[in-house]
């Protein structure tokens, strides 16, 4: 509020205001010679701040667009203001995590803040999700702050399930409703599954140490913890939802607050109406999902009406444990939407869930509401894919996404067959809808990487050609068969689609790319093909040409137009199908006037990646260690060289020879 000169003068005092009270823990200050932009919303000053060139590049205007509307939206949300007169926002060119959420003063790393137009759009939701974490932060973490570090998921769960925002037009803000569970699901079980987790909440003793602490900050704090936070708003309804939310905010202002208390308050909003009646009290349900670790999967045995679940496990043993959950079951019988269940021990008959004819089908876990995956018996994986075959509509689309993802992950822990998984995907030269088909082509990229030089490669091309060819010709109509149609938001599935369609080779595909790259080659100063698909097309119009169109991309590279268009050329010219291009290629690492050592990196991995080409660089690179040693020890090191080439390993005997 005040600067003076003391009474010597030699030093510089500045009074602030008296700052509310606070954790240590979120307290900060700055020092720095930063520009910034500034804006006004709702009486709050709002600003930005970065090195003074990327201000005046306008790359902190994106995250100055976007905090005010997010800021209201929470306000109104939480009933509660932002209580500070003022919000700073740093982008710091180095800092230990992604961001920081102090109070008033919140601290990203750049690269998670600044926003320039090449970016892609992944990353530009990116920043607002991490803007939106924060700000949640400043309620859920900051306002009222979890007692002690074992209930760290009070902030972390509750920050990371309030980023569950688009911000779709500049100023408005809604919810990811349909991807978001999708996305914590996926990552809950992968992290539950792949590393060893722990509870979501701990015995206070137990964490005392700083590594202790540090430990707390793990995936299931985060993803588990913002999952169970929807699986609760979605069986007391959102609307409870909130009004709990409300009362605990309120009441644990400017203090601490432990797991029990966010229970209560929710429980206080179950017990003021009639219409949502819970089989037991919030906090006996929810203690099972916070005090054990893992994840429930639940088998379904439609044809005797039994349901039972078991922790979620790659191997056999880990399945058998004294573990349950007290799990929300929504479901559908036959395309009708059944009311909710519980199951509530390990094993329950449920003679509802019994069919009675062999027309019938079952389907639990409504848009994804419960955090568990579902093993029907085969007759009902079998019904339920039929119906997909006649008519998809009829089964949600997040529901579409689940069963095809979780019968692939199923079948990769060996809960299912895989004729289970692939006959999921029978029907999807029906399907339209994107957030299908960006699933399905994750588990065919994985399937094709296995298959590509097995004797079933032929069969498995035409398979895929058969369902993604309509597909492709749905998207193509959709931009008027002009890539430069293509808007914002369909970029990453059309290019996830192009990609298969250059993996496959499919004719439509071929004469569209060399088409292109031909109009290209004759007048190279006017680059009609979108930034976003470039790779594709060059890629497909080198593997289909001769040397000459690979020539032409080599002129190309050695322009250095920008950084995105070299790692597009590097990795185009690596498709190329002869052996003598491949080569020579390689052999220009050789030469930093001709690759940088940086660029002779991405060279290796993505000749390796070529069906052809792995043995031509598992030969090279034996051949030349080392001058490559020499070259590039600056940039990378021989165990990210082996890593390239065990990335492309196909069978047992290349393995046991690297
Ligand atoms: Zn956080």
């Amino acid at each position: 509020v005040s600067e003076r000169l003391d009474k010597d003068g030699k030093w510089k005092v500045t009074t602030f205001n008296t700052s509310v009270k606070m954790s240590t823990y979120v307290t900060a200050f700055a020092i720095c010679d930063y520009g910034y932009v500034n804006t006004t919303y709702n009486g709050i000053e709002i600003r930005v701040w970065a090195d003074k060139a990327s201000i005046s590049k306008g790359e902190a205007d994106y995250a100055l667009n976007i905090t005010g509307p997010i800021l209201a939206y929470f306000e109104e949300y939480y009933n509660l203001s932002y209580p500070l007169p003022k919000l700073d926002i740093m982008a710091l060119p180095d800092y230990g995590s992604t961001a920081m959420e102090n109070w008033g003063l919140l601290m990203f790393k750049q690269d998670s803040l600044l926003y320039h137009p090449k970016m892609k759009l992944i990353e530009r939701s990116s920043i607002s999700a991490i803007v939106a974490h924060e700000l949640a932060h400043q309620w859920f973490g900051n306002l009222v702050t979890m007692r002690w570090w074992n209930d760290l998921w009070l902030n972390e769960g509750f920050a990371s399930y309030f980023e569950n925002l688009n911000i779709a037009v500049e100023d408005t803000v809604e919810k990811l409703k349909l991807q978001y569970p999708l996305h914590l699901q996926y990552n809950v079980f992968h992290s539950e599954t792949n590393s060893p987790s722990q509870s979501l909440t701990m015995k206070k003793e137990d964490i005392k140490t700083f590594d202790k602490i540090m430990g707390m900050f793990s995936d299931t704090t985060y993803y588990k913890g913002a999952a169970i936070i929807h699986m609760v708003s979605n069986f007391m309804t959102e609307e409870l939802f909130a009004k709990g939310i409300r009362s605990y905010l309120k009441t644990f202002s400017y203090s601490n607050a432990v797991t029990d208390d966010i229970w209560d308050h929710l429980q206080m909003a179950i017990d003021s109406q009639d219409a949502i009646k819970l089989p037991a009290s919030i906090k006996s349900i929810m203690d099972p999902w916070t005090m054990q670790k893992g994840v429930p999967v639940i088998r379904v045995n439609t044809l005797r009406g039994i349901i039972t679940q078991e922790p979620y496990a790659k191997s056999a043993e880990n399945r058998i444990s004294t573990f349950s959950w007290f799990i929300p079951i929504s479901w559908i019988k036959n395309g009708s939407v059944q009311p909710l269940f519980w199951l509530e021990r390990k094993r329950k008959i449920f003679s509802k869930i019994k069919r009675t004819t062999d027309e019938e089908w079952i389907l639990l876990n409504i848009n994804i509401s419960c955090l568990c995956r579902i093993i029907y018996d085969d007759s009902n994986w079998h019904q339920l894919i039929l119906q997909l075959n006649k008519d998809p509509a009829v089964i949600p689309v997040a529901n579409r996404v689940h069963i095809i993802n979780d019968a692939f992950e199923l079948e990769r822990d060996g809960y299912i067959d895989i004729k289970i998984a692939l006959s999921a995907t029978t029907y999807l030269a029906e399907e339209k809808h994107s957030k299908v088909w960006s699933t399905a082509l994750v588990h065919f990229m994985k399937l094709q990487s296995v298959l590509k030089t097995t004797y079933t490669y032929g069969l498995y091309k035409k398979y895929i050609a058969s369902k993604i060819v309509p597909f492709y010709h749905y998207q193509m109509k959709l931009i008027n068969e002009d890539f430069n149609n293509i808007q914002i938001g369909t970029i990453s599935i059309i290019s996830a689609v192009l990609e298969t369609m250059c993996l496959l080779d499919l004719k439509d595909f071929v004469d569209r790319a060399t088409s292109l790259y031909s109009q290209l080659m004759n007048n190279p100063a006017n680059n009609t093909i979108p930034n976003y698909i470039r790779n594709v097309i060059y890629c497909e119009a080198i593997k289909a040409g001769t040397d000459k169109e690979w020539n032409f991309a080599w002129t190309l590279y050695l322009n250095h137009t920008s950084m995105e268009e070299d790692d597009d050329l590097l990795i185009a010219m690596s498709c190329s199908r002869e052996p003598w291009i491949l080569n020579r290629y390689l052999y220009y690492t050789l030469d930093d006037s001709m690759i940088s050592p940086e660029h002779s990196f991405v060279v290796y991995r993505s000749v390796a990646q070529n069906l052809i080409g792995w043995p031509l660089v598992w030969n090279f690179i034996r051949a030349n260690l080392n001058v490559i040693e020499t070259n590039s020890t600056y940039y990378f090191g021989l165990t990210s060289l082996f890593y390239i080439l065990s990335e492309g390993l196909l069978t047992d005997f290349e393995f046991q020879e690297v």
